[in-house]
């Protein structure tokens, strides 16, 4: 029996894992990328050291316009500690979990590593990988699927597996052609938007304090009727642990006792922001004053104006429907012989390696799915 040609479009994360799934399945596999060396995202991803995964997962923080339910069913058919034995094995990478953020990492800290290591696996499970190609239209022929190339010849396939990626940071690649491309199929694709990425104001309120670092907890709350409200607990006291910190104590001032919680440019800020002059003695406080000051603290309004945008989003909101996709294979209910993995669906995670979860769970469902010959009603392929 011939083997089953299979085109994978973008080596991302998403599409080399969907490629060495495919090849190892035994299917004539093509991966195509339209950058010299594909997979620029893991290069930059997690500062260069690559958070290639959680080390625990708590499916609840991912964000889905579709339903949780499906999503929930596409992440467990690659369980987190099967994906870790991946990586070990079949990589060769060792991970160690960076302990405070529950983060792991390749044990060489080195982003490159776990690129190479995947298209190189590819490669060495029969995928042919063709660089500077990009895709430029996929339609079904046929029995099978036509793939146009940029000046080159279109490419005959059995399926076709996309992994083109969303809109996020478009100089590693990802253009959002691929969901323009999926939306003209007739797949549902929920408006996208920039996520994970910073938020901006202007002007800064605390714009001289760059460079400051430390742990706060951020509250955003959505508005019903504009943009959604920012409050921050700057350090882990609660306001009954500040009326505490603010009792008068000798000539201690307001700054004295903010600088035993927080950095002291910080605390100076928080002081003025509430209004209160940071060498009042505590005894002098007023009661308005120690109030105004434990509500900065605790729960203080972080203003913001807008955001980075795609230009420094980590991923891309909404995308391809995940009720359109047959959870344990990624083909698209659909089309037949499509399927769909990676950041271009409607789902993603918070930092710490979610997202990474997310496109290898869905690419290996994918290059698996699309491997497999399917058997019509006469009971023969
Ligand atoms: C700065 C940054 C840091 C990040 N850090 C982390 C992290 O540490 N941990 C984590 O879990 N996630 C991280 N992410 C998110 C993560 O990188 C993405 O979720 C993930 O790469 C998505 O994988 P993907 O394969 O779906 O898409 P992509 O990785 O974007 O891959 C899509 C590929 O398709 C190719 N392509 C697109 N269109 C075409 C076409 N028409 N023809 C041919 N090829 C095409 C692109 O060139 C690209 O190579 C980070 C993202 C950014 C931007």
């Amino acid at each position: 029996m011939p083997r089953r040609r299979i085109a994978v479009i973008g080596a991302g994360a998403a599409g080399s894992m969907a490629a060495i799934f495919a090849a190892s399945a035994g299917a004539d596999t093509v991966l195509l990328e339209r950058t010299r060396d594909g997979g620029r995202k893991i290069l930059i991803s997690g500062g260069g050291r690559c958070n290639i995964l959680p080390s625990r997962v708590d499916e609840t923080r991912f964000v889905t316009d579709s339903s949780p339910h499906t999503l929930r069913n596409i992440l467990r058919t690659w369980p987190l500690a099967e994906q870790i034995a991946f990586f070990e094995h079949e990589l060769g990478l060792r991970l160690v979990e960076e302990l405070e953020t529950a983060k792991l990492f390749p044990a060489s800290n080195r982003a490159r590593d776990v690129r190479d290591g995947l298209l190189a696996l590819a490669a060495r499970r029969g995928a042919r990988l063709l660089m500077e190609t990009r895709v430029t239209g996929f339609s079904p022929a046929g029995a099978g699927w036509r793939v146009e190339r940029e000046g080159a010849a279109p490419l005959e396939a059995d399926a076709v597996v996309v992994a083109t990626g969303g809109l996020s940071v478009p100089n590693t690649g990802s253009d959002g052609r691929g969901l323009a491309l999926l939306a003209a199929l007739g797949h549902t694709v929920h408006p996208t938007y920039a996520a994970l990425t910073p938020l901006t104001a202007e002007p800064a309120p605390f714009g001289a304090l760059a460079g400051v670092s430390l742990p706060v907890t951020i509250t955003a709350h959505d508005e019903d009727d504009g943009a959604a409200r920012v409050r921050v607990r700057w350090t882990a006291l609660e306001a009954a642990d500040w009326e505490e910190a603010l009792r008068p104590e000798g000539t201690r001032t307001v700054a004295g006792a903010l600088r035993r919680e927080l950095p002291v440019r910080l605390a100076d800020a928080l002081a003025e922001a509430a209004g209160v002059p940071g060498a009042r003695p505590l005894a002098q406080l007023r009661k308005a004053e120690r109030q105004r000051l434990i509500e900065t603290l605790v729960q203080g309004e972080l203003a913001w104006t807008g955001d980075e945008g795609y230009r420094k989003a980590e991923v891309t909101g909404g995308g391809v429907s995940l009720a359109e996709i047959d959870p344990r294979t990624m083909e698209s209910r659909r089309r037949p012989g499509l399927f769909i993995c990676g950041e271009v669906l409607d789902a993603f995670g918070p930092i710490g390696g979610y997202n990474f979860l997310w496109a290898w769970a869905t690419g290996r469902a994918a290059g698996l799915g699309c491997s497999r010959t399917r058997v019509g009603a006469s009971g023969r392929p």
